[in-house]
């Protein structure tokens, strides 16, 4: 009887204690195992001592790895040396546990060669006694091993040997746990491959076993994946989310490593959004939080990050530690590429904070680097930074012919923001030199280039607004999630949570005005210097132009027009429905009429035909509404074919709760996969000689769809005409 109690005991016990060492709650699984062994010391038998230690060495060295505290791997290995002490011969399978398990702790402190030594002799083992589940395992570990040690080839030769394995021997379905762990390993290693089409497969398949099995650190391995294999197809918001999710729930188990990636990698995206108040959020959590734990080539890393947002912000004053902070510990490691990019930087930094002394000796010294290395990232911003100095120097030839490098090399590394820089400095160069027509030349390229790049930028920055809803609401998502797992529920009154929503909302509103503001003064006020600027210059040189030049100027004009009606264009699209207009039950039929009397000239030149139904009454804001009709009246007029008159015809319908109308034209129409990126700010499908537009009108009809409650959707086929929907609740919310 005592010994089938005690087996109960033990059994239930280091049960417990794996499933929560699984789940990688660690405190609770040591708490279990470390019971477990009093047991098994006072009644047990050598197995059972062995086993439970083992487990423990366990537990010890994946609390070092998550906590990064070496001093654990030292109780890790205090067991293990318990149980190889045990005046017991293991069977073959314990052996190779226990070399496993050491393995893996010499693995964790970067022993690597002592580590392949144990993993080596444990998988001759294995596979002598036939012991397939642990072979996968010690392949998993081995390649796991070779990827941390940068040997990826190796890795990915160790990893699809344990899938060959598992496959040719397990049934995928009831074993689950261990295809998780191979799964893993293959994600990991082809992310380092770059085979990111694979690596999407293994994520997807890792994602849903481990959310099956509630494993979180495979979980958040496989959110990691999926998240670096969005983010290198530019799918930065559905990257974000990932690794949003993957860093609550690295902060939840206390894994510190992934928890850091985690935030480095969200700050570099957000810094490529040009959001950088929350890029420099994330660097400074990890630079204040996890210092100690980063290595130096990471810190490197971060200092020129910090240093590059700071110095695009103009502050220089800021920038110029990071980048001596970089510089430093570049020199200090040997890292000659590293070393030359902070120079380059500091040296940028120092020009623009006037000391030029010393930014050229930095400069000079970066460019020697630069000559050796080969054309590397930074070589091209500090061709630039030495065109500069010549510049201001008076050296006009010398300064030419360096920015020109420097051009050439921007566009190489792929670098837009040096392109255009470039672009304006020889400009700059060129009229010093009284090189008119060379200097308006490089003065068209810069000017187109920068509306492109502001462009771009804006788009990013609308990107990071949507990604900054999208995270709120993931963020509410696992909130909701953690607390219906802890049945905390309750304790969120009502009230807090609609508090909690208002705060939020408010909170997207002030973000949007801030952007409004940003688009209407910072970029105006630029542009408006360009525009004054061409026109002064035609004024004053007018009769020096020759035909040339004052077509170039032409094309200025015209630029800065049109970037003045997007900018314009964008305003309304963030203002859209801020007013305090009332909302009122207004007659559909009414609205088109009013529309129409707006759209007089257009329907008059086109021919275009218009029949409207007998349309039910909505409740709305009466501009909103107006804007919204006449957005699609409009398009599908301008969208029509050529020679044939547009006929446009407007319907509805309605059911209990929505009102649904319909714009159907006999237009061009829209292929398939344009369908929903029409709606997309700034979107077009055609040159602006084809067709006039700035890509804003269906995003506002979005907006102010989403406003009222409704939603707006298209059917069309190319050559067949398109049909607009939009959707509006019968009985809106007054808010
Ligand atoms: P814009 O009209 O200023 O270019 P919109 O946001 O209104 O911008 O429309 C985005 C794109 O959607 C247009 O450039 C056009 O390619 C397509 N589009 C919109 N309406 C129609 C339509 N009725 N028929 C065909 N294409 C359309």
């Amino acid at each position: 009887m005592a010994s089938l109690k005690r087996t109960i005991q033990m059994d239930t016990l280091l049960q417990d204690s794996r499933e929560h060492f699984r789940k990688r709650m660690l405190k609770k699984a040591l708490v279990a195992a470390q019971i477990a062994l009093d047991f098994a010391r006072k009644e047990g038998s050598p197995e059972d001592v062995f086993t439970t230690c083992i487990l423990l060495a366990r537990i010890f060295s994946v609390n070092a790895r998550y906590a990064m505290n070496g001093l654990f791997y030292k109780k890790a290995e205090a067991f293990l040396e318990e149980a190889e002490s045990l005046n017991w011969v293991p069977e073959p399978e314990f052996k190779v546990r226990l070399l496993h398990a050491k393995a893996d702790i010499k693995g964790f402190q970067v022993k690597v060669n002592e580590a392949s030594e144990d993993l080596n002799l444990a998988l001759a083992i294995a596979q002598k006694n036939i012991l397939k589940e642990e072979e996968i395992k010690l392949l998993v570990s081995y390649a796991y091993l070779e990827m941390t040690a940068g040997n990826y080839e190796h890795s990915m030769q160790l990893s699809d040997q344990a899938l060959d394995t598992f496959r040719e021997f397990f049934d995928y379905e009831k074993n689950k746990s261990l295809a998780a762990e191979v799964y893993t390993q293959m994600a990991q290693v082809l992310v380092k491959k770059a085979d990111y089409y694979h690596a999407l497969e293994f994520g997807q398949l890792l994602l849903s076993i481990s959310r099956e099995l509630n494993d979180t650190e495979k979980e958040i391995n496989a959110l990691m994946v999926m998240a670096i294999v969005s983010a290198t197809k530019a799918n930065y918001k559905i990257a974000m989310q990932y690794f949003q999710e993957a860093l609550v729930k690295s902060q939840n188990i206390g894994y510190q490593q992934s928890t850091v990636d985690c935030l480095i990698n969200m700050a570099t995206i957000y810094a490529h959004l040009y959001n950088y108040d929350d890029a420099l959020a994330r660097y400074n959590e990890v630079l204040e939080n996890y210092r100690s734990q980063l290595d130096d080539a990471s810190l490197i890393a971060i200092y020129n990050n910090v240093g590059n947002i700071y110095a695009s912000k103009e502050e220089p004053d800021v920038a110029h530690p990071y980048f001596e902070k970089a510089l430093i510990l570049a020199e200090k490691n040997n890292l000659v590429p590293e070393a030359s990019l902070a120079k380059a930087h500091l040296s940028r930094v120092c020009t623009a904070q006037g000391e030029i002394r010393k930014a050229t000796e930095l400069a000079l010294e970066a460019a020697k680097s630069f000559n050796e290395l080969g054309l590397i990232n930074g070589s091209q911003i500090n061709l630039l930074n030495l065109a500069e100095l010549s510049y201001r120097q008076g050296d006009l030839d010398q300064a030419a012919e360096l920015a020109m490098m420097g051009k050439e090399a921007a566009e190489k590394l792929l670098d837009d923001s040096s392109q255009i820089k470039a672009w304006q400095l020889l400009a700059a160069i060129f009229e010093k030199k009284g090189d008119f027509p060379k200097a308006h030349t490089y003065l068209k390229e810069f000017v187109k280039r920068s509306e492109a790049f502001s462009k771009m930028q804006l788009n990013r920055q609308f990107l990071d607004l949507e990604i900054k809803n999208a995270l709120r609401e993931k963020q509410k998502e696992i909130e909701q999630l953690t607390k219906e797992n802890e049945y905390q529920a309750l304790l969120l009154e009502k009230g807090d949570q609609i508090k909690k929503q208002n705060d939020e909302l408010l909170q997207m509103n002030e973000d949007l005005k801030q952007f409004a503001y940003v688009a209407s003064h910072d970029l105006k006020e630029p542009l408006r210097m360009i525009g004054s600027y061409a026109q002064i210059i035609t004024r004053i040189y007018g009769d020096k132009l020759d035909d040339n030049a004052k077509t170039y100027f032409g094309y200025i004009t015209e630029g800065v027009t049109r970037m003045n009606h997007l900018l314009d264009a964008l305003l309304k699209y963030t203002t859209v429905g801020k007013s305090d207009e009332e909302f009122e039950e207004l007659e559909l039929n009414y609205i088109v009429d009013i529309v129409k009397v707006h759209l007089k000239v257009l329907i008059e030149e086109s021919g275009a035909q218009i029949t409207v139904d007998e349309l039910p009454d909505v409740y709305s804001g009466k501009s909103l509404l107006i804007l919204l009709m006449q957005n699609l009246l409009s398009n599908a007029i301008k969208f029509r074919k050529p020679d044939i008159p547009p006929q446009i015809h407007i319907s509805a319908s309605q059911n209990d709760e929505f009102v649904t109308v319909k714009v159907q034209d006999n237009g061009i129409g829209i292929a398939k996969e344009h369908l929903d990126r029409i709606f997309v700010i700034f979107q077009r499908l055609h040159a602006r000689s084809e067709y006039e537009g700035t890509g804003i009108g269906l995003a506002i009809c979005q907006r102010i769809c989403q406003r009222l409650g409704g939603k707006i959707w298209v059917e069309s086929e190319p050559g067949k005409g398109s049909s607009f929907y939009f959707s509006l609740p019968v009985h809106p919310l007054e808010s």
